[in-house]
């Protein structure tokens, strides 16, 4: 009796686990749904703000023009008028544009992300030698252009999706770049290995670093360590993170925070084994 009561339990464990796992999908799903529409609405009332933003800026024109060639013998615009034409209503309109090219770039960053799950996905077999060659030489100019030393190690095949793969490669590689130390001429070392089925790959910099705090941060969205000075709207590690995720993959950093980060990225080398073999 003991033993039957047991496998029961056991069973209805089970049941009431893939329930909440399925309860839990659903939950995702509907969240990715709100972030998609709030991001997509949100973009047409932005555009209507850009637009009379534009309008704005050309009547204040209109009026510096006009009063500035009025008559000699008309009176001279209040102080206070001309001022407000001349810098309170341009700089203000200004800090609106800004605010809203930077609402747009958020907002497009968010919908891309939400789209990011409902991409199909092509996994095959990646000759990763040949996938890394053709980054750099799409990043060549910029590598040049900072007399990066790049060196490459022979790297193993894997499991993955060709486009997002290479995605995540050209946004490691780019981030090295925007990532450097003014004072050292740029070095990245590309690598690769093999390991318990998976290829694990690492692109290791000399630059500015990650503090330790900091490692987990920057792979949540919009997470800016150096936001000055570089562009960047701190989404390619969370979309590299996610992307990864969907091919069986993962990301993370080690860095000492003072020379240089090292980047991996891990990835199925093999098929996994199937649930009816032997
Ligand atoms: P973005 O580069 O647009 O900010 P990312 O998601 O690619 O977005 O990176 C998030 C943050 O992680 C960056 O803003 C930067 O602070 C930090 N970071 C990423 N790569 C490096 C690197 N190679 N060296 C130092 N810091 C880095």
């Amino acid at each position: 009796v003991a033993i039957r009561t047991d496998i029961t339990q056991r069973k209805a464990d089970a049941i009431s686990l893939q329930q909440y796992a399925q309860q839990l999908a659903e939950k995702n799903k509907e969240l990715e749904t709100i972030v998609y529409t709030v991001s997509h609405d949100l973009r047409s009332p932005l555009v209507n703000i850009q637009g009379f933003g534009k309008r704005l800026v050309r009547a204040c024109e209109m009026l510096q023009t006009g009063l500035g060639t009025a008559g000699s013998g008309q009176a001279a615009p209040i102080p206070s008028v001309k001022e407000a034409l001349e810098s309170t209503i341009p700089q203000s309109l200004r800090f609106i544009n800004a605010g809203v090219a930077k609402m747009e770039a958020l907002l497009a960053g968010l919908l891309r992300y939400s789209r990011l799950g409902r991409e199909s996905l092509a996994i095959e077999r990646l000759d990763m030698n040949a996938l890394l060659a053709e980054t750099l030489a799409a990043m060549k100019f910029q590598l040049d252009s900072v007399k990066a030393g790049v060196r490459t190690e022979p790297l193993p095949e894997c499991l993955g999706d060709r486009g997002q793969v290479s995605q995540v490669l050209s946004n490691l590689l780019d981030n090295a770049l925007k990532y450097r130390r003014p004072d050292f001429g740029l070095r990245i070392v590309v690598r690769g290995r093999k390991e318990n089925g998976a290829a694990i790959y690492s692109v290791e910099d000399n630059g500015i670093g990650i503090v330790q705090e900091h490692q987990g941060k920057i792979f949540e969205i919009f997470h800016r360590l150096n936001p000055e000075g570089t562009p960047g709207e701190g989404l390619g590690l969370t979309i590299a993170q996610r992307t990864l995720e969907r091919q069986r993959g993962k990301i993370w950093v080690e860095s000492d925070g003072a020379r240089g980060s090292t980047f991996y990225v891990s990835l199925p080398a093999d098929q996994p084994p199937t649930e009816s073999g032997p």
